[in-house]
């Protein structure tokens, strides 16, 4: 019988690129679960068309949990669970933290019940690194214990995490692993698809590249007085396409693992930290082009510096990022230019 894997926030930036890599290295049937809140199902159009497949997907809302139940009442092999769905912009979240303690933990809640009255013996849960705080000690291990949550959104991933392993401790019949993912970056290198979020991102990369674009005048740094090599935040920005393939290694193993482990964490980054101007310099050498920006001040909710100890990724899951910060910025840059001729 076929196995099905359920990816919610499958119309989203790193669920369509895990999607790809599915599809493209498992032989499970994926179903894709999204509400469009900050994504369209055009994004489904880009799958088919990378992966020449054709795809499976629900509209829903996982804060609605009857919906979730009746759209797999007839579904009996899930064999896990890959779940993206969340809200992700730490200044919208310092804005509404309501928005984001309601949506990421209601859903999550769902899918947990989801989970143990289906069965479901798998889930992927996507974490970040933001549940690490502003901390002394860098790199930030698995290990690195939590500090107070800078914003409302790492605060939803903290409690989202806490929340699994006290299932765990309880026993519940599934298996959870949570990847805390530090900046994920890029696009396909088809250049096909890549982040194309509904509201108005407020990631570095996106705006870099907008900026450039001529959708935006400027841009900004936000902050160039952190105590950091060069006074802006660094951050260990990995290509989604990376990020992407470590989930399928994931969710691999976790369905391959017999031993009775029911909760771990697991960073996915590459080990470099990469400063906003550094950042902004390789964008600037790797496309010729030249930014219009200016330095601002700090943004509310940021941390100053953060990147990722990568020995327990190679470790659990054999696996380590293996695109640099040049293919990252460059596919990014393919991307922006793919989409501003289709909107134009
Ligand atoms: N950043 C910036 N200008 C922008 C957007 C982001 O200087 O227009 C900075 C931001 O303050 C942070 C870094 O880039 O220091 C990464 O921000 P992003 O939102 O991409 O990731 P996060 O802060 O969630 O790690």
């Amino acid at each position: 019988m076929e196995k099905v894997v359920i990816v919610t926030g499958g119309a989203g930036y790193i669920g369509s690129h895990t999607i790809i890599e599915l599809i493209q290295n498992t032989s499970f049937k994926v179903v894709s679960i999204d509400n469009y809140i900050n994504s369209s199902s055009q994004t489904y159009d880009r799958i088919e068309k990378v992966t020449s497949k054709n795809i499976d997907y629900k509209e829903l809302d996982l804060c609605d949990k009857k919906a979730l139940f009746d759209a797999f009442k007839d579904e009996i092999n899930i064999v896990g669970i890959i779940h993206f769905a969340a809200l992700k912009s730490v200044p919208e979240s310092v804005e509404n933290p309501s928005l984001y303690y309601n949506n990421n933990l209601q859903s999550l809640i769902n899918v947990i019940d989801f989970c143990k009255e289906k069965e479901i013996p798998n889930l992927i849960f996507s974490s970040s690194c933001s549940v690490y705080g502003n901390i002394d000690s860098l790199p930030v291990t698995e290990n690195t214990p939590f500090s107070k949550a800078e914003s409302p959104y790492a605060h939803t991933k903290q409690i989202g995490e806490d929340i699994l392993e006290m299932y765990a401790k309880c026993g519940v019949n599934f298996k959870t692993l949570a990847l805390r993912y530090f900046n994920p970056v890029g696009a396909h290198e088809s250049g096909l698809i890549g982040e194309s979020p509904i509201n108005p991102p407020t990631s570095l990369i996106p705006i870099i590249t907008q900026t450039a674009i001529g959708l935006r005048k400027k841009m900004f740094v936000h902050g160039v007085d952190y105590p950091t090599r060069d006074g802006s935040c660094i951050r260990d920005y990995i290509h989604v396409c990376d990020i992407a393939n470590a989930h399928v290694i994931a969710l691999t193993k976790l369905i391959e693992q017999t031993d009775s482990l029911s909760f771990d964490v697991v960073n996915l980054g590459t080990g470099d930290g990469v400063s906003v101007k550094e950042a902004i310099a390789s964008f600037e050498k790797n496309t010729e082009v030249s930014l219009s920006y200016e330095f601002g001040p700090r943004r509310a909710g940021d941390v100053m510096a953060i990147y990722s100890d990568t020995t327990k990724s190679k470790e659990v899951l054999g696996w380590e990022a293996s695109r640099s910060l040049d293919e990252m910025v460059i596919s990014a840059w393919k991307w922006q230019n793919n989409l501003s001729k289709e909107n134009s």
